[in-house]
């Protein structure tokens, strides 16, 4: 049981993705559904996939030339006596029962290597006399031909539970005949907006109201995490409907609240989840923009479901993009049946010099021009963590550690990409 006379921390972005990744391998996923391999992009595997044959089946060439006994090209130039075609897909009737010394056999890319050859020579390095082929080059045993097997044997695993399918995983289970996969159930995601001053879309703001955008980036993101959005409607800031609202979004496999989790008089999410009995996990990160990010588990009194975990993420749009990719994604991820992953950076020159006040790691707006050795990176001039504008106008988030108050033109910064 929580113990309410202990606050929850703010801890550092490390401390805080940590205590969710503890959280996360906690997760015990839910249910699978089959789909068909042509739907199950972005999808989670809920089953192994494995190989119903050797791959490659047979001993594939891998150019087009001539399958020759490596043997016979000791001394080059040399001469060998063709004996026949072999193309892809050749009928194993009409392959040869071997090639002896001094033959070889004209083959093309893909086609499977008689016995006794054991190496391709590329037609590039060859010259057709009639009958004879003059080889100009000696090839190494085993070279242009991957043994079979070399891929993949059969029965062996060829895509684990866990793995997001994408391009690569999709051909893979293609080749292994496979039109349906088993894959995991998209965990279900409440997103529950707070705030007096936020209206809908369809009602005209008055002069100092907001529209809400927080829920339609957090769907969007959602989305793209595998998940399922579930948008509640606009709560106010009144602990009574706020606390309705918050049971509801408690039924969902998450709950992602924005907004109310500041220091002001009418940020109420925290004191009525306090009331809820729920427990926190950390109640803020050294970050910004996100710093009063929330994460903890509620009691839903449902036996079936005894507790829900929730993020209450700070209303500005840009912390709530941020925190989401920070902390909701990886339990996300995990609900989905996912393997863990790390956030993943990459580097970049830094196109001019960034001075900012040190005691905070940074996620800063930033646009990364340029390609390959020739990539610079920049931020985007920005009115803080409510400017979406500038936001929308970058590619990724320049990551500075918070040790640092300055860092030059010319350094290498670490990236966090969307
Ligand atoms: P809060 O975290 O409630 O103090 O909100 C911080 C800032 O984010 C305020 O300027 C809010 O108006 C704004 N904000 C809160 N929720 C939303 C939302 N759903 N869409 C757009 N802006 C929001
Ligand atoms: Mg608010």
């Amino acid at each position: 049981m929580p113990d309410p006379s202990v606050p929850a921390p703010v801890l550092t972005f490390e401390d805080a993705r940590r205590v969710v990744e503890k959280q996360a391998a906690l997760i015990q996923p839910g249910e699978s559904e089959l789909v068909d391999l042509l739907a199950s992009a972005g999808r989670i595997l809920a089953d192994q996939v494995v190989a119903d044959r050797d791959i490659p089946p047979f001993p594939r060439s891998t150019r087009d030339g001539y399958a020759v006994r490596s043997a016979d090209l000791a001394q080059v130039p040399a001469t060998l006596d063709v004996i026949g075609e072999i193309k892809a897909g050749e009928k194993s009737d009409r392959m040869f029962a071997g090639i002896g010394v001094g033959q070889a056999v004209s083959i093309m890319t893909g086609a499977p290597v008689p016995a006794g050859a054991d190496a391709i020579v590329m037609v590039e390095y060859t010259s057709p006399r009639g009958k004879q082929v003059e080889i100009g080059r000696g090839v190494a045993p085993g070279e242009n031909v991957v043994p079979r097997g070399a891929e993949a044997r059969q029965g062996g695993a060829l895509i684990n539970r866990g793995a997001r399918l994408n391009e690569a995983t999709i051909a893979l289970a293609a080749s292994a005949g496979r039109a349906q996969l088993l894959v995991h159930k998209r965990p279900r995601v409440a997103v529950l907006t707070t705030g007096d001053e936020i209206v809908g879309l369809t009602t005209v703001p008055g002069p100092t109201q907001i529209r809400n955008s927080n829920s339609y980036s957090l769907a969007t993101q959602i989305r793209e995490a595998g998940g399922t959005p579930v948008l509640l409607p606009i709560a106010p800031d009144e602990p009574q409907r706020l606390r309705s609202w918050i049971e509801e979004g408690l039924k969902s496999d998450l709950l992602l609240m924005t907004g109310g989790v500041s220091m002001g008089r009418y940020d109420l999410v925290e004191q009525v989840l306090t009331e809820m009995g729920a427990e926190f996990f950390f109640t803020g990160a050294k970050i910004q923009p996100g710093r009063p990010v929330v994460f903890g588990k509620c009691g839903t009194g449902n036996r079936e479901k005894p507790s829900t975990y929730f993020f209450g993420l700070p209303g500005n749009p840009v912390s709530t993009m941020v925190t989401f990719e920070l902390f909701a994604r990886p339990m996300l991820e995990a609900l989905g049946g996912m393997s863990r992953s790390k956030l993943t950076f990459v580097y970049a020159k830094l196109k001019s010099e960034i001075r900012v006040k040190p005691g905070l790691k940074r996620f800063l707006p930033a646009l990364l021009s340029g390609e390959f050795e020739d990539s610079l990176v920049e931020l985007v001039p920005w009115q803080g963590s409510g400017d979406i504008a500038a936001t929308a106008r970058a590619n990724c988030y320049i990551v500075i550690p918070p040790d640092r108050d300055q860092i030059s033109a010319g350094e290498f910064v670490a990236l966090l990409l969307r």
